[in-house]
């Protein structure tokens, strides 16, 4: 143990303003829509929410003037209503990810298009507005789903950065891997877990050298299509018969 220095672990550090981490606000009505310029991140969280942790992530946000993208699990969300409509009123993005993690590669269409509707709604109905991204728990996922969930107006998250804080490993060794990632790329969507305790953590140690750094961290937002995404879709179906 460090000579004078409390033993709470929980103790959330102030990173006291102002800060100039917060980028430009991105509007996007499709995945083609979803570009990011050099030195600029998107910081997204999958799994939650949950209480106690969430509220930790949303915490530190704040501190930074930052917003993130939760993808929420749908049975998690109608457990903790009050916690998922927060993420949303603090202007987060909001996205699902299934209604309770399932890997849809390994069910039929019909069922994974199930699990992602049923998370669709659970999530839509804990926080009280659209959900319009969507990530495939595990990363497993088919064309044929990415082309149906699309079709639903709901853009897929990919995973540029894998933070890999689901790793027991401390708030340097996390930042490190994803400094060294984001280095290489120069920007991109940054994957965490707002389910584990330690990355609420971490947070401030990565956010405080993604500053220093001079990156800036863009606030995601849906805007609806003019022409609908299943109207573009049938439109060049019919072109091309
Ligand atoms: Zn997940």
């Amino acid at each position: 143990m460090p000579s004078g220095k409390p033993a709470n672990d929980d103790a959330t550090p102030l990173f006291a303003g102002p800060h100039h981490l917060s980028g430009r606000t991105l509007e996007v009505s499709s995945l083609v829509d979803l570009k990011l310029n050099d030195k600029e991140v998107i910081l997204s969280f999958d799994d939650g929410p949950i209480p106690g942790r969430t509220d930790k992530v949303l915490a530190i946000l704040d501190q930074f003037g930052v917003k993130g993208a939760f993808m929420m699990v749908g049975e998690m969300a109608e457990m903790h209503p009050a916690l998922a409509r927060k993420v949303a009123m603090e202007g987060n993005a909001i996205g699902s990810h299934t209604y309770d993690h399932a890997n849809l590669t390994s069910l039929s269409f019909d069922a994974a298009m199930d699990e992602v509707l049923k998370g669709e709604l659970a999530v839509t109905k804990a926080t009280g507005t659209d959900v319009s991204f969507f990530r495939f728990p595990y990363l497993a996922e088919s064309q044929r789903l990415r082309a149906a969930i699309a079709m639903r107006d709901m853009v897929v998250m990919d995973v540029d950065i894998d933070s890999k804080d689901y790793f027991t490993s401390t708030p340097l060794s996390v930042t490190q891997r994803t400094m060294n990632l984001l280095h290489k790329r120069g920007r991109g969507i940054v994957l965490m877990h707002d389910i584990h305790k330690r990355t609420a953590r971490m947070l401030p140690t990565l956010l405080s050298k993604l500053e220093a750094e001079g990156y800036k961290v863009v606030t995601l937002k849906f805007k609806k299509p003019q022409v609908p995404n299943d109207l573009v879709a049938s439109a060049d179906f019919i072109a091309t018969r």
